[in-house]
């Protein structure tokens, strides 16, 4: 790495990470549509019922980005990270429809959040991987938030890279990663099944076993607790907060995905902080 001052390169991720948000926005958006074309197909298939006739959504590499509401083509100059959303004041050049807002909150969101990565991590092998991280937890929060799905896509690759990383011993040892990824697995697959027995309901998907799975393989065994603990906090908190504000219905359930993907990621940066002040607070050490 050529000797940069650390603040450049927190600066260069902030920027990469506005460029990525913008790619994260159509993961979001175009990967669950792709996603339910397929099982729709594979249904059809399994049942004999000839292929669908509709035509598939768009890829989310091959085709440029355009209007959601009018299918114009966008310029260049619209495509600019948070900018392009400002200067066109949230309308579209072409048809004057709104533009969600989730596009600059998304892109704002990635490129502060890999800024810290480098903060934290500085230009290393951890601040590479910590920011492919990153990434893959805004595109399965903001994906899980939308539709209630967490991809295999995203969640199985991730799981691997936690455990493969550990055989470099980036984070953990390869035992901590395999128990960290196993423990993960199962704590949140023997809730699910107790509250199912229990209530007859399903509280969470099995996205969410693969996510904290994932994170186990990451940041290995020890790190479970907190980062559940830190989800319901953040849960109750955020969900109290939408239900309260009227934005979410209290029957409709909420995604718990999101949560564990930003408790995972606040333990990733700062769980040595975090650990530190409360053995301190308590008394521990
Ligand atoms: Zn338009």
């Amino acid at each position: 790495m050529p000797d940069l001052p650390l603040i450049v390169w927190i600066a260069a991720a902030g920027v990469l990470g506005l460029l990525v948000g913008s790619f994260l926005n159509v993961v979001i958006l175009r990967l669950p549509a792709r996603l339910e074309a397929f099982w729709k197909q594979e249904a059809h298939d399994i049942l004999q019922l000839g292929t669908p006739q509709e035509t598939l959504p768009p890829g989310i590499v091959r085709e440029g980005s355009h209007c959601p509401h009018c299918k114009h083509p966008l310029a260049a100059r619209d495509n600019i990270p948070v900018f392009g959303w400002l200067l066109l004041r949230g309308r579209c050049r072409y048809c004057q429809a709104p533009i969600s807002i989730q596009y600059p909150l998304i892109e704002l969101l990635t490129g502060i959040l890999s800024a810290l990565v480098i903060w934290k991590f500085g230009p290393t092998w951890s601040g590479l991987v910590g920011l492919c991280l990153t990434w893959a937890l805004v595109a399965l929060s903001g994906i899980d938030f939308r539709t209630q799905l967490l991809p295999d896509q995203i969640t199985l690759p991730l799981l691997w890279l936690g455990l493969l990383l550990s055989v470099a011993h980036l984070f953990v040892e390869p035992t901590s990663s395999i128990l960290g990824a196993a423990i993960g697995y199962l704590s949140l697959w023997s809730v699910y099944w107790a509250f199912k027995l229990l209530t007859g309901k399903e509280g969470m998907g099995f996205g969410d076993f693969k996510l904290l799975a994932a994170l186990g393989a990451w940041m290995g065994p020890g790190s479970l607790l907190p980062v559940i603990l830190l989800s319901s906090l953040i849960g109750a908190i955020i969900g109290g907060t939408l239900i309260a504000l009227r934005k979410h219905a209290r029957e409709v359930p909420m995604p718990f995905g999101p949560f564990i993907a930003i408790a995972g990621w606040v333990w990733f940066i700062a769980g040595d902080t975090l650990w530190q002040a409360y053995a301190s607070f308590t008394g521990m050490r």
